[in-house]
């Protein structure tokens, strides 16, 4: 039977991946009345503590993977990294959004950055390392190497200034397939993150502006105080991505803003991003009820800020701060139900919403 265009409120969506996205994810479809079925090989998955299951199995499970599909209306990811095959399998089952092209570029730095170069989106100057001859006549130095797979968060990089210390790095990082990429002085960093619908019809949240800190994200903050035309720079980076990867779902595009504003692309990744946590709190409709709206041809959602916010990763210990952030009226709080908080774990965030001064207090 063909799968019909609008998958309606009561259908169950399958996620492929047990963590804090799929969870806030899960969250969001059941406000709009759908059910969630989460597939992960995670002996205990927080997504899957507030779905209406959790299948337990590989990623390399075909027979269980079929089995999935068949038991859902839609499927998507909520990390890049999930295997190709896995998807391309779900697949022959049921629609997955947004399909492979997506994690396919975003699963390889190199293929990624060609392919923003072909949509005209600016990046740093890079060049690949895959062999010693690559190695040894790599020029960008002082520079950054990156394995060109499985790397976040800032792990699978490392700083090199000269020949020497590049060596090493390629030698430490398992002489894998890397790129070098050039430093960028940036002033900030900021995101676009997009949503396409199956109609084609596009939504950007407004720009957030990114401090990270040891290659993790700390804070996001929004409205971005950045020149217009870069905010328009980059929102149209993010729309031409979203645009080129022919997605449905959502794609978050990081950025680096250089001193004199230009704006070079970092890297991407097709489902909800840290960075856009503070639309739960803070916007029209949130990241997550925007994947839910796109993934089942619903409308997509306005993305009106309601209010200046400020989000805050909550990583490892942190989280043990809760009472302090529940006491506080400007705080909004959600914890992952995440067992061990374990140094450089997100365990939890906190949105700071500015009070609206313009509203009168209750009085009921
Ligand atoms: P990534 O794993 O590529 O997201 O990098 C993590 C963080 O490292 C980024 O958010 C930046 O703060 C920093 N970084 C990555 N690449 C570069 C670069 N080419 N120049 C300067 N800083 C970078």
């Amino acid at each position: 039977m063909k799968t019909p265009r609008i998958i309606p409120p009561g259908s169950t969506i399958g996620i492929l991946g047990g963590g804090q996205l799929g969870r806030m994810t899960a969250l969001a479809a059941a406000q709009l009345g759908y059910r969630c079925q989460v597939y992960s090989p995670d002996e205990h998955s927080i997504a899957g503590d507030v779905a209406a299951g959790h299948v337990r199995r590989a990623y390399d499970d075909v027979e269980a993977l079929r089995s999935f599909a068949g038991q859902v209306d839609v499927i998507t990811y909520e990390f890049e990294n999930v295997p190709e095959a896995a998807v391309a399998t779900c697949l022959e089952v049921k629609p997955v959004r947004p399909g492979v092209k997506p994690i396919h570029v975003a699963q390889h730095r190199l293929r990624e950055k060609q392919f923003f170069a072909a949509l005209g989106i600016g990046t740093a100057a890079c060049q690949p390392v895959r062999s010693k001859t690559e190695l040894a006549t790599a020029t960008l130095l002082p520079g950054i190497l990156k394995t060109c797979q499985e790397g976040y968060d800032g792990k699978g990089q490392a700083r090199v200034t000269d020949r020497a210390s590049l060596a090493a790095a390629w030698e430490k990082l398992g002489r894998c397939e890397c790129i070098l990429e050039a430093v960028v002085d940036f002033q900030c960093e900021v995101s676009a993150i997009v949503a396409r619908g199956l109609d084609g019809a596009m939504r950007c949240f407004p720009i957030g502006l990114n401090d990270h800190r040891d290659g993790i994200l700390r804070t996001t903050t929004v409205p971005a105080d950045l020149p217009a035309d870069v905010l328009a720079t980059a929102e149209r980076f993010g729309l031409a991505l979203a645009r080129g990867l022919d997605l449905v779902g959502l794609v978050a595009l990081e950025m680096f803003v250089t001193r004199d504003g230009t704006v070079l692309a970092n890297e991407m990744a097709p489902r909800p991003h840290n960075s856009g946590h503070w639309t739960i709190d803070a916007c029209a409709t949130s990241q997550f009820e925007q994947l839910v709206r796109a993934i089942c041809g619903l409308p997509l959602g306005p993305v009106d800020v309601m209010a200046p916010s400020r989000m805050e990763n909550l990583i490892g210990a942190e989280a043990n701060d809760w009472p302090r952030y529940l006491a506080d009226p400007s705080a909004r709080l959600h914890l992952y139900g995440k067992a061990s908080a374990r140094p450089g774990r997100k365990m939890g965030h906190v949105t700071y919403v500015q009070p609206a001064g313009s509203c009168r207090r209750s009085t009921i």
